[in-house]
């Protein structure tokens, strides 16, 4: 099968097209016939060597997939060919404290497609049985891909914070791809959604997508802003993408008894914080970041249902993984880059 590798560590033209041995499934296993895979920020940082995850060499990247059932091992029993589903990212190992509680996204011995375990820049991917969720009628496999990020905001908003209707909710790096899935997460389950981004650019695009305000951070106090938008009140829950001087500004502008989801640290991974103000005034900080299966099929299902696909920027051949790097580095896109790992020429971008 043809798979998009990279034989060293290194920028973009590192990755390559081979021809590489089509994977058979252990008994456990399945294989999945991709027709899409995603483009993730963690593959940029596996091809250069700064994930902290060890790779073996030639190594294909790819967390995220969808595709149809191609091969089952001899054990499996929840799958037969020809069934739709979506890869889950995460190997646990079943047998760690917070696997026997149900915590398989806690897991204390993971290992991840496309870290660890070769991913889904391929035609075909092999997975455990029990790292696949099915894509239910109604939704195509594009869709299923391009929205993988609403797991990542389901984790943080729904499962952690508790999300209400209602709710008053500020989004931090609401350009990005998690801050744009939330955008639209959190207005379909009934919020009013305060968008803040670090450049106006993509200002008519979220108030589109369902952000009824959006704050330029760089341009304006953003806790100031934020009490001027709520009736000098804050906001119920925010979910900042970035930790660093944003997370300050996040617990400023968050009203007593309101809830903090983190899932990053890109701006600063440590932050001086004012534990009187945070504590007087009842705030609580939940870190986040990885989903479950239930979690990923509750998206698929609630995609199915109506809830609309997070944006796609643009498609790639498999042969292109390279661009849809350089385009990520470039950090100059809205909404999701894919990767087309299916037959026959790369399809459009869809309604997008
Ligand atoms: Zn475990």
């Amino acid at each position: 099968m043809k798979a998009t590798v990279f034989e060293r560590h290194g920028t973009a033209p590192a990755l390559v097209v081979r021809d590489v041995p089509s994977p058979a499934p252990a008994a456990d296993q399945i294989v999945l016939r991709l027709e899409w895979a995603a483009v993730n920020h963690l593959d940029l940082d596996i091809r250069n060597g700064v994930s902290g995850m060890a790779v073996c060499l030639p190594h294909t990247l790819g967390t995220e997939g969808t595709g149809t059932v191609f091969a089952v091992g001899s054990a499996v029993q929840r799958w037969r060919i020809g069934q739709r589903v979506g890869t889950y990212a995460f190997r646990t190992c079943r047998q760690c404290k917070n696997c026997l509680l149900g915590r398989q996204n806690m897991c204390l011995d993971v290992r991840t497609l496309g870290g660890q375990l070769p991913g889904t820049y391929a035609e075909h991917v092999v997975v455990r049985e029990d790292q696949a969720v099915a894509v239910p009628e109604g939704l195509s496999l594009q869709d299923a891909i391009a929205s993988y990020k609403y797991a990542t905001a389901w984790e943080a908003l729904v499962t952690t914070a508790s999300l209400q209707p209602g709710e008053l909710v500020l989004v931090t790096g609401a350009g990005g791809g998690v801050g744009v899935s939330a955008v639209i997460l959190a207005r379909h389950l009934g919020a009013t959604v305060i968008a803040a981004t670090g450049s106006d650019a993509k200002n008519e695009r979220l108030l589109a997508l369902g952000a009824s305000h959006v704050v330029n951070y760089r341009a304006a106090d953003l806790p100031a802003a934020v009490r001027a938008l709520t009736g000098g009140a804050g906001v119920d829950l925010v979910l900042d993408v970035a930790a660093g001087d944003g997370l300050r500004n996040a617990i400023a502008a968050t009203r007593p008894g309101g809830r903090i989801a983190v899932v990053g640290a890109h701006a600063g991974e440590r932050v001086e914080v004012d534990m009187l103000d945070l504590f007087r005034r009842h705030i609580s900080i939940h870190g986040c970041g990885r989903y479950t299966t239930d979690i990923l099929q509750s998206v698929f299902q609630a995609l199915a249902r109506g809830l609309p696909p997070v944006p796609v920027h643009g498609v790639f051949a498999l042969a292109d993984a390279g661009l849809a790097h350089q385009v990520m580095e470039a950090r100059d896109f809205f909404g999701r880059l894919l990767l087309y790992c299916g037959a026959g020429p790369v399809p459009g971008v869809g309604r997008f």
